[in-house]
């Protein structure tokens, strides 16, 4: 119960956005992704870090892997609740190749969720500690029917992450010893996300845990379908 109960404390620190060079596959600042009727691909939180390497031609096309260029913005958008409610308008691009235009949604948020990822995820977190959606709703200043349906989301896709964050433990730190399975399926999950975070964070330095969490699944950590793997991914398997 080591990792459940530090991230119930302070966000583990796991990777940050200072990585090694550019065209590298790199989970954490985001596999890229498509969706459906919403074209996106993560990139890391900071906004003119996004602007530097966008126009320096470091963002592969989540399709096809061609140059991303910069085509305009996306709308302005309020993630997060009260005095920690950030306005940001993420960057669109436009693939050089294929021509496809895609948001550049940063890893503080996930995909379709009005909070920041730390806060749905310290939800999750709560819930696999057994708190109640009354209790986390209040604790989190979120309402409960929110809470409840970030719950069965991730009840529903618990087996899903977990194997998804195992396979990218493993690929992160192919050492990595065998993993106990416990009787209670969302605390399993829990521990792949916390796991494979921190083999991240040994190979590249620290960065908030539900960023990396966000990165590494294109912001769809409870997006009604899964992340579509990218062929460089697929390749390195
Ligand atoms: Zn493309």
């Amino acid at each position: 119960m080591v990792a459940l109960l530090r991230v119930l404390g302070q966000p583990l620190p796991v990777l940050n956005a200072q990585g090694p060079s550019a065209k590298v596959w790199r989970p954490w600042r985001a596999l890229p992704t498509e969706v459906q009727d919403a074209p996106m691909r993560s990139v890391e939180a900071d906004a003119a870090c996004v602007e530097q390497r966008l126009l320096a031609g470091d963002y592969a096309c989540p399709v096809c892997e061609g140059e991303l260029r910069p085509w305009g913005f996306a709308r302005w958008r309020i993630v997060g609740r009260g005095a920690k409610s950030v306005r940001l308008r993420p960057r669109r691009s436009r693939c050089k190749a294929c021509r496809l235009t895609h948001v550049l949604l940063p890893v503080a948020c996930l995909l379709r969720r009005c909070d920041l990822a730390e806060m749905v995820g310290r939800g999750l977190a709560l819930k696999v500690a057994g708190w109640g959606y009354r209790r986390i709703a209040a604790s989190l200043g979120i309402p409960s029917s929110t809470v409840g349906d970030r719950g069965r989301r991730f009840e529903k896709l618990a087996g899903y992450l977990r194997a998804w964050f195992t396979a990218l433990l493993y690929f992160l730190d192919p050492s990595f010893g065998a993993i106990d399975q416990r009787d209670n399926p969302l605390a399993d999950a829990l521990e792949a996300i916390v796991l494979a975070a921190g083999a991240a964070a040994r190979a590249f330095g620290p960065a908030p845990l539900w960023n990396f969490a966000s990165g590494a699944s294109s912001g769809r950590l409870l997006a009604n379908t899964n992340p579509s793997l990218p062929p460089a991914f697929l390749a390195r398997r």
